[in-house]
């Protein structure tokens, strides 16, 4: 018999319960008692659905009050130091102001979760970090929760060595390796009280592994699970998002007594595992993508894995089957999507229809498969009608995209005859200063968008209202004094979906929310379709705002990298080619703004590293053809028009090589939470285009200094030369309030200033 699993569920809820929570609770509304009731609700919901689906275990570990990589530094309490926070009782406060920042403490950094859109926070290692389980242990309360309820518990937990590598070493270490030797004996006390509580397995995360580890990492796998696998849980170790079929060795030697690996993602690596597979150790295999929502072709999945169970049973490995990742990524469920048009919905699977492809395919594999007939025929017959359906091939888009040559991607000019024609046109002081896009997205603004879509305003009332919060926009953002001005995106609910909504072969869903990060969630739309652009989708907008103004208004696109990100994106041809679609849709953008007179166009690909695959040796194949796609969109302009993008809270130093490539005038970056690191590498590569380092963090409330953004200036200055230099926010405004935001950009326009009169 096959035992069916999950790495993980969504643990927002399907109607972001949590998020309304954790938002009401620190805007001061509700108490930590109804916090903590509405979280143990979600979690006993989600544990429920799981157990009615027919899964041999309920997945606990997976909820957490803002991030994973947070509660299991929190568990351990190991916050960062700096806080001064009591470590053996950290109060949820306490978590929330190292997730959150305040007005005393700076928040912890955020970055990408290996190529997902989903954020965690970043430890922070120094030489005096210490790790002790706490004494509410709350990963043993959730596991008791389960219990009372009657589930079969597995628990989830990242493991010691990916937790310390995601870390940054702050001082006094030259790895966050040095740690480990502190750390392991706090997991092992916690997987010892995960034994005595009666858990019979722990699932625990290693996804570091499918990234180029050196030696020095992978030599510490074995003695660290040697340590964690005596007296305690069966450890089942997981990796996803990758193949890791190079340490195949290791992982077969390891003492642990099974392993996950993504199917979906690198099925190739199954062949090189199999070989010298130990006796008796579980097989767990993602064989559903935890990562898109299309639902899974079982037919096939069944006949290529009924093999590999075979070959299994011959050495007493047990065979589970489940999601190729956590759930996390995906939205909760498809049968609330009661807008959606049926032919594209019988197309799709969300996180509770997953679970009942996981469980029909175990019922296939052990011989019951007439118990999931009906999800068999289901499965068949959306795969047919998505290789027929006439609405995903336009003969057209596919004819224009062949049809492109390399020169429609390259500028008529190099860049330092460009930025002679654009300071002419332009006449900007040094240190120009401007924002990265978008502006309070206040609750008026929402009302309004709620009211249109249902149908209470009418069209030319919607249109006035966002016409009223531009012309605000713009007259605050005079009144502040900034050199280059924007319309601040109030009529945009989501930066891709704004976009793909105006797109042919976009879908959407009206409640496909995903985990951004904290109480953030997205709702990506999905690329079922050939891409292209019907009509002009921000012209009239930026038209407008420009007629408001004397000073230089900047259009607002998103590129084609985040577009395709950002989305669930289609299965059926490679992502490569899609980029390129939507890449030609947006081209006809650009050139319709620039003959409208816009004569700044801002292409953001804050998604740009985020799509770089986690290995090395196909990063090449991926830049080759994000630059290309932002190159095919933007190269359409005369000399003097000026494109800008923007990029966030990622590493850029190692594809340096490949932003400059994308030959935009001007980019604007996060690097106020990094203290200007980031740009030491833009200066020792010598970067040539101008850069906008961001001088304040906009997830915080907190109103930054002058005299912290004059010094980050300074900073900056030692590593650019002056005339490079553009002065903006880490990322757009549309989270923060009014007042903290006039507050701020106030203070970046004297920091601007101060440094004119300085020069
Ligand atoms: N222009 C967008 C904004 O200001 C950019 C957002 C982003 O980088 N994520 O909101
Ligand atoms: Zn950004």
């Amino acid at each position: 018999m096959s035992i069916a699993h999950i790495l993980g569920f969504p643990r927002i809820g399907a109607q972001r319960e949590l998020k309304f929570a954790q938002e009401a609770f620190w805007r001061g509304e509700i108490s930590e008692a109804a916090l903590r009731d509405i979280a143990s609700d979600l979690r006993a919901q989600h544990w429920a659905l799981q157990q009615q689906a027919g899964l041999d275990f309920v997945t606990v570990g997976d909820f957490s009050w803002y991030d994973q990589v947070l509660s299991t530094l929190n568990l351990f309490g190991a916050l960062p130091t700096r806080y001064g926070f009591d470590r053996e009782h950290t109060s949820l406060e306490n978590y929330f102001t190292a997730a959150r920042g305040n007005a005393q403490h700076v928040a912890m950094e955020m970055t990408k979760w290996f190529d997902t859109n989903y954020h965690y926070l970043v430890p922070e290692w120094t030489a005096d970090t210490q790790f002790d389980l706490q004494k509410n242990n709350a990963l043993l309360e959730e596991v008791q929760q389960a219990q009372q309820l009657g589930h079969q518990v597995k628990v989830s937990l990242l493991g010691p060595l990916s937790l310390l590598y995601l870390g940054k070493v702050k001082s006094g270490l030259s790895s966050p390796l040095e740690l480990l030797h502190k750390l392991l004996p706090a997991y092992k006390t916690l997987l010892i009280s995960l034994q005595e509580a009666g858990v019979e397995w722990v699932q625990i995360d290693e996804p570091i592994l499918v990234l180029d580890l050196s030696a020095e990492w992978l030599r510490a796998f074995e003695p660290a699970y040697q340590l964690l696998s005596t007296n305690t849980p069966k450890l089942l170790l997981t990796t996803y998002f990758d193949a890791v079929a190079e340490h195949a060795d290791l992982l077969h030697r390891l003492a642990v007594d099974g392993v996950h690996i993504d199917v979906v993602r690198a099925p190739q690596q199954l062949e090189t595992l199999l070989k010298n597979w130990p006796q008796g150790r579980v097989l767990s295999l993602g064989v559903i993508d935890g990562r898109n929502i299309w639902r899974a072709d079982l037919s096939s999945i069944l006949a290529l894995y009924q093999p590999v169970q075979s070959r299994l049973k011959t050495l007493q490995a047990p065979l589970w089957l489940a999601a190729s990742c956590s759930l996390l990524h995906v939205p909760v469920d498809l049968d609330v999507e009661t807008k959606l048009d049926p032919e594209l919905r019988s197309w799709l699977a969300f996180a509770i229809q997953k679970l009942a492809e996981i469980v029909s395919l175990k019922h296939a594999l052990d011989g019951n498969k007439q118990v999931a007939q009906e999800q068999f025929a289901i499965a068949d017959a959306a795969l047919q009608s998505r290789r027929t359906s006439k609405r995903i091939h336009i003969d057209s888009v596919q004819k224009r995209l062949a049809q492109t040559q390399a020169s429609d991607a390259e500028r008529n000019s190099p860049f330092a005859e460009r930025i002679i024609a654009q300071q002419q046109r332009f006449q900007l002081p040094l240190f120009p200063t401007t924002t990265i896009g978008s502006f309070p997205q206040t609750k008026t603004i929402r009302q309004a968008r709620a009211a249109y879509k249902r149908g209470e305003l009418k069209h030319l009332e919607y249109l006035e209202a966002m016409r009223a919060e531009i012309a605000y926009v713009v007259a605050e953002q005079e009144k502040i004094g900034l050199d280059v001005l924007v319309h601040g995106e109030a009529e945009r609910n989501d930066m891709v979906e704004y976009f793909g909504e105006q797109l042919w072969g976009y879908g959407f869903t009206q409640f496909g929310w995903v985990q951004s990060y904290g109480s953030r969630c997205v709702k990506p739309p999905f690329i079922y379709g050939d891409v292209c652009r019907p009509e002009a989708m921000t012209v009239a907008w930026s038209a407008y705002a420009q007629s408001l103004t004397q000073k230089t208004m900047k259009g607002m696109l998103t590129g084609p990298i985040t577009m395709l990100q950002w989305s669930f994106v289609r299965d059926d041809q490679p992502r490569a080619t899609t980029a390129l679609q939507i890449a030609l849709a947006l081209r006809d953008e650009v050139a319709d703004l620039q003959k409208a007179g816009i004569g700044m166009i801002q292409i953001d690909e804050p998604a740009f590293r985020e799509g770089l695959p986690l290995k090395q040796k196909d990063w090449t194949a991926y830049l080759e053809n994000a630059v290309h796609a932002f190159k095919l969109c933007s190269a359409v302009v005369k000399d003097e028009t000026q494109i800008h993008t923007h990029m966030c809270y990622a590493e850029f130093n190692d594809i340096l090589p490949w932003i400059a490539a994308m030959d935009a005038d001007v980019i604007s970056i996060e690097t106020s939470r990094s203290a200007m690191e980031l740009l030491e590498g833009f200066s020792d590569f010598a970067y040539p285009n101008q850069i906008g380092p961001g001088v304040y963090d906009i997830h915080s409330p907190r109103v930054a200094k002058v005299s912290e953004m004059q010094k980050l200036l300074q900073k900056a200055r030692q590593l650019l030369p002056d005339q490079s230099i553009w002065v903006n926010p880490d990322c757009g405004l549309k989270t923060r309030d009014w007042p903290e935001t006039i507050a701020a950009l106030e203070h970046m326009v004297q920091a601007a200033a101060l440094l004119r009169a300085s020069c």
